[in-house]
């Protein structure tokens, strides 16, 4: 992988740290860009960072890493050998009476994120992008022209957009406590796996 891209890409990183485009800054302990090898041709992305995430400034070290690690594992790769990031970089939460809790990415928010996001896509250039939970799903369609549709149409299935192909995935979390849920993106993992060798790509 070229010095340049791997320099742009910590550069672009630097800013995302210390940025302030949306109200999400205001209460962050630290943003979380993203991480994996620059080489790395298939990539995960999420909706935005949790509790933890906020906390270490990585994406996907929470409750939902588990089985992540776990459905990538069922297909021979590596967390290390993927790049793995979110629609926005820092955790969107709200108050209930005493609690702070994670919610959703309002448009704004998303669309101020939108630059770094288009900017890892442009120095990457993944092969295949995983997207997991609708959120991501939405934000990516769009970015690439694909027509609207539910994750619970679409999950699992492979399109074709530009030079990438896009593989719309629950989201892991929500299969924490729902067990179909789990044997689903299990066997959309296994689909994946099936895409990723079929492109006989050598590095994932
Ligand atoms: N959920 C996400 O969508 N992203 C994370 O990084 C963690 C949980
Ligand atoms: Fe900046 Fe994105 Fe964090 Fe908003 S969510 S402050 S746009 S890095």
């Amino acid at each position: 992988m070229s010095e340049s891209v791997e320099s742009s890409l910590r550069a672009l990183h630097e800013r995302v740290l210390t940025c302030t485009l949306c109200r999400l800054s205001e209460g962050r302990h630290k943003a979380a860009p993203g991480e994996g090898p620059t080489g790395a041709k298939t990539m995960f992305i999420g909706e935005g960072p949790g509790k933890q995430e906020d906390l270490d400034g990585r994406p996907f070290v929470g409750k939902a890493r588990k089985f992540l690690d776990e459905c990538l594992q069922s297909i021979g790769i590596q967390r290390e050998q993927v790049f793995i990031t979110n629609i926005v970089k820092c955790r969107p939460t709200e108050k209930v009476g005493s609690f702070v809790k994670d919610r959703k990415p309002t448009s704004d928010e998303i669309m101020a994120c939108r630059p770094y996001l288009d900017k890892q896509l442009e120095l990457l250039k993944p092969d295949v992008i995983c997207t997991l939970g609708d959120t991501a799903r939405s934000e990516v369609f769009k970015r690439f022209g694909l027509e609207e549709d539910t994750i619970g149409h679409v999950h699992g299935r492979v399109f074709l957009a530009e030079n990438v192909r896009v593989v719309p995935l629950y989201h892991p979390a929500a299969a924490l406590y729902d067990n179909s849920l789990r044997q689903i993106i299990m066997i959309d993992f296994q689909n994946l796996r099936r895409q990723l060798s079929q492109s006989k790509l050598t590095s994932f």
